[in-house]
């Protein structure tokens, strides 16, 4: 749409503005109501339903919406969500007090990876800000919480920068604008990854130099070596990029963005996106299936900080032994000690969101309530490190040195801030009584003052010589002189009739009248009183932002820690013993989520075996249902829960450690990326052959599915044998072509396996339980039938079985030539499908056909006849 100018100063104001935010949605402040204009307007109106009217009617109407000041955060939620990044420009002088038009300004912008309205964010997922950088031989990552002060950043091959991306599900992603152009190799990179908002910026601002002299000026450091970074890491122009972007949006200080941790990707096990998702650790793949996650069974976490940090565990488990084994103690102790337990999860269950606040106080947006929040936290952590003085384990230990119990913060938030303070700021209500002396004579003025009335009373009685005249206030008319009508005659020239009562008249005198004025005065230099000590506390707070963090952090681990012993205490679980070998083995492991869907010990468990001599790959054989997929990712669950440092649903564990866990899982379309089932699978298949190593535990079901017998049968044969030759890693294939099961005769370090079922005279009972050998066939059938196809499809199914199984034991069998075998077997048994005379009679029509007319007296073929016919009628609903 065309911007057409107005001519009036506002809106001239408004474009000068706009033209500076172009890419935004421009929240304009009007009086009470923040309002958009021209576009803005109709998306506002599409958006968030707004009303969409016009200024200045006539030839050129100027659409408009508008939205009341104070509901600002709840319309930032919904622009936010739907991706919009939002200007919000308020006025930046008292509209009474200003000449001409009001001065206005852009105080804050708010995208989705910028946003720190509380109402915006996610309390148990942290939101993050990412910048790419695509760098040549490596490319550059960075990641920002500010709503928490996390910053991080990665150097990774090119390649995987796409998969890194989207593992971190960021809120919004800064990319260099000519090198995302179409045919970039970056954009090729990015496409169809969930990138989040996409913000495009000017390449020089992703430039490592640069990104490097903003670091250094942020951090206030000499050099970047302490945070282990080498001065050509495009990690630096990643980050870099981030805060030239927080420096335009954020327009405050970002002092508690602290620290900078360069992740290295060999510190943790690796859990690619599609292997998030296929072992649902944090989103279930079915919608309405939310509950049945590992992250939801495994979080008892009582801090959302906590509840972060617990995802950020199970997504980034560890991949060295001691840290393992550090937590691993720190849990196990929690595990046994059910009253240390229990304790200290009581005390975090009383501590408020200390990260979360600590960010506001560093952007001066924190309130009273938050700081008193603060208060209360603060003075639980005396009693935490009481109970954390009992703990043993080192890392319990350690978490426990770091408790600084913030004694003095605590102290000066209770001697300043009233108990229950309002949300808002500038309504005063905030500041305890005896703080600041003129505070308190204000208040004392604003109440009325009843000594100053009490003295004033007096002398006027002396003055007037009137024993009974009152001096009184309240709210609604201010000061008055009462005086009774007996006493009329007496009253002085300089009073002033204000109000008649029954009995007596009440006066103003000038005195009087100035007093008014002090007190209602007073009310504003209250106001701007607590506010101007309220920030006096807040920036004195904000000088201790480092030592809240390190509290925030300690306590954050401790909870994660006591979450996970709570989670194995109550679910019957052990603690694994990792170690560096391949070998591993588990003793009646159970699925963590699956469990918890079925009765109390329905679940199965399962014995697991991996040997590097002989069984490193298992082939899992058994009809649909048998619960082969249920078992291959239970044992990839246990080793993510075992690498976490957590307890695992098992008798006993012990496991040499993964380096990255692949799964080739289901047949998940991914439409949104545009690509058919087949090219989905093929690409994961691929990416799991190129990029496994022999530390890696890969999981594959039914590999081949998406495309015919032949083509599966051939494609999952070569895999295997490729993964057994070469990169002999530790597999689970799990798959319903029991021909398969060959391939664990034939190969040295294969295994077959299957799941038992009975067959009890055509029905079929799965037991769930995992035993050696290949399962001898695929009861497709009888698994269809209890599907409930029609009795006449599984009766023919079951003849051309026969026929195949005929055929095969004549011939020398070979899948290759499943086909024409198949042809032959249906021609033998000589029927159509679709023929006529395969369809069952009706009933009825046998039972007549079984009547012996010749043996039937007159009287009983009667009989028959009725009740023939009334079968019939039944059967037609007569
Ligand atoms: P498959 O992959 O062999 O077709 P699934 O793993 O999908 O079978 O399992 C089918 C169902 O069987 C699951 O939904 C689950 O309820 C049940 N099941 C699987 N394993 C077990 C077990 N060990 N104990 C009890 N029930 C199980
Ligand atoms: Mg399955």
């Amino acid at each position: 749409m065309a911007k057409k100018k107005s001519s009036t100063p506002m809106m001239d104001q408004y474009h000068a503005i706009k033209e500076a935010h172009r890419d935004k949605l421009l929240l304009f402040r009007m009086g009470d109501f923040y309002e958009l204009f021209f576009d803005d307007a109709v998306k506002a109106h599409e958006l968030l339903g707004l009303v969409l009217t016009s200024r200045s009617k006539g030839e050129n109407p100027i659409p408009m919406a508008g939205l009341p000041h104070h509901q600002l955060e709840r319309y930032l939620k919904d622009l936010i969500n739907a991706g919009q990044k939002v200007a919000i420009c308020d006025q930046l002088e008292d509209p009474a007090a200003a000449k001409g038009i009001v001065k206005r300004g852009v105080t804050r912008v708010v995208t989705p990876g910028t946003v720190l309205e509380e109402a915006c964010l996610p309390g148990e997922s942290n939101n993050f800000l990412c910048a790419v950088d695509p760098g040549e031989a490596r490319a550059g990552l960075a990641w920002i919480d500010i709503s928490t002060g996390e910053f991080l950043v990665l150097n990774v091959p090119p390649e995987q920068l796409g998969d890194e991306i989207e593992r971190l599900a960021p809120a919004e992603t800064l990319v260099p604008r000519e090198a995302m152009r179409d045919g970039e190799a970056l954009h090729d990179t990015l496409k169809h990854r969930h990138l989040g908002a996409l913000s495009r910026r000017d390449d020089y601002d992703f430039d490592i130099a640069g990104g490097a002299r903003r670091l250094l000026d942020h951090f206030g450091v000499a050099t970047l070596d302490g945070f282990g970074l080498s001065p050509d890491d495009p990690a630096i122009g990643a980050a870099g990029a981030i805060l030239a972007y927080l420096g335009e949006t954020q327009l405050t200080e970002l002092a508690h963005v602290r620290r900078l941790r360069l992740i290295t990707r060999s510190d943790h096990l690796v859990l690619d996106r599609t292997t998030q998702r296929n072992l649902e650790l944090t989103h279930a793949l079915l919608q309405g299936g939310r509950d049945s996650t590992l992250l939801k069974v495994i979080d008892r976490t009582r801090t959302a900080p906590g509840a972060r940090r617990m995802k950020d565990w199970l997504l980034n488990p560890l991949a060295a032994l001691a840290p393992i084994r550090r937590r691993q103690e720190a849990v196990g102790e929690l595990m046994h000690d059910h009253l240390l337990r229990a304790e200290l999860r009581e005390i975090l269950a009383g501590i408020a969101d200390l990260e979360r606040i600590m960010a506001r106080v560093a952007t001066g947006r924190v309130n009273a309530r938050e700081l008193v929040a603060l208060r209360r936290s603060a003075e639980q952590l005396p009693t935490l490190a009481a109970v954390a003085g009992r703990m043993q384990a080192p890392l319990l230990l350690e978490l426990a040195g770091d408790i600084d119990l913030l004694e003095d913060m605590a102290g000066r938030i209770a001697a300043t801030l009233v108990d229950e303070p309002p949300a808002a700021l500038k309504d005063g209500g905030l500041i305890r009584a005896g703080v600041e002396a003129q505070l308190d004579e204000l208040r004392e003025v604003r109440a009325g003052g009843k000594d100053w009335i009490k003295q004033f009373q007096q002398a006027e009685q002396e003055r007037t010589g009137i024993p009974s005249l009152k001096v009184g206030f309240n709210k609604v008319f201010g000061y008055y002189i009462e005086v009774t009508h007996t006493h009329k005659d007496k009253v002085p020239e300089d009073y002033d009739r204000k109000q008649t009562l029954t009995n007596a008249e009440r006066y103003i005198t000038p005195a009087l009248k100035e007093r008014e004025r002090q007190v209602l005065g007073a009310e504003e230099r209250i106001v701007e009183l607590e506010y101007r000590l309220f920030i006096a506390l807040r920036d004195e707070m904000a000088a201790h932002i480092e030592r809240v963090q390190a509290v925030a952090h300690a306590l954050a681990a401790l909870d994660v820690l006591a979450a996970l012993a709570e989670y194995g205490a109550l679910r019957q679980c052990c603690l694994p013993e990792v170690h560096e070998s391949i070998d591993s083995a588990i003793v009646e492991g159970r699925h963590p989520v699956v469990e918890t869907l079925l009765p109390e010990n329905e679940f199965v468990p399962n014995d697991t075996r991996f040997g590097e001599a002989d069984s490193l790959i298992q082939i899992i054989t058994g009809p649909n249902m048998a619960g082969k997929s249920t078992y291959i990712r239970q044992v990839a669950l246990l080793t993510v829960l075992a690498q976490m440092g957590a307890p695992v649903p098992a008798k006993s564990m012990t496991l040499g450690l993964v380096d990255r866990i692949f799964t080739r899982v289901g047949a998940a379309d991914d439409l949104a990326r545009g690509q058919s089932t087949f090219m989905v699978e093929m690409a994961e298949t691929a990416n799991i052959l190129n990029n496994a190593t022999d530390r890696s535990l890969i999981i594959l079901d039914e590999v081949g599915r998406g495309t015919s017998t032949f083509d599966g049968v051939s494609l999952a044969w070569a895999i295997t044998e490729f993964l057994h030759h070469r990169v002999r890693a530790r597999t689970l294939f799990a798959t319903h072509y029991h021909e398969l099961a060959e391939l664990g005769v034939i190969l040295e370090r294969a295994e077959n396996h299957n799941v038992a079922v009975r067959d009890w005279s055509g029905e079929i009972i799965f037991l769930h339980k995992i035993q050696p050998g290949a399962s001898d066939r695929s009861y497709g059938i009888q698994v269809a039938r209890l599907a409930g196809l029609p009795p006449e499809t599984i009766e023919r199914a079951r003849e051309i079985l026969l026929g195949l199984e005929n055929q095969a034991a004549d011939r020398d069998y070979n899948y290759l030539r499943e086909g024409e075998v198949l042809r032959a077997a249906a021609r033998e048994v000589q029927m159509d499908l679709f023929a006529p005379q395969h369809v069952p009679p009706d009933p009825l029509v046998e039972e007549i056909a079984k009547i012996d007319p010749d043996h039937f007296s007159p009287m009983q073929a009667l009989q028959e006849i009725q009740k023939l016919v009334q079968k019939a009628r039944k059967k037609a609903g007569l």
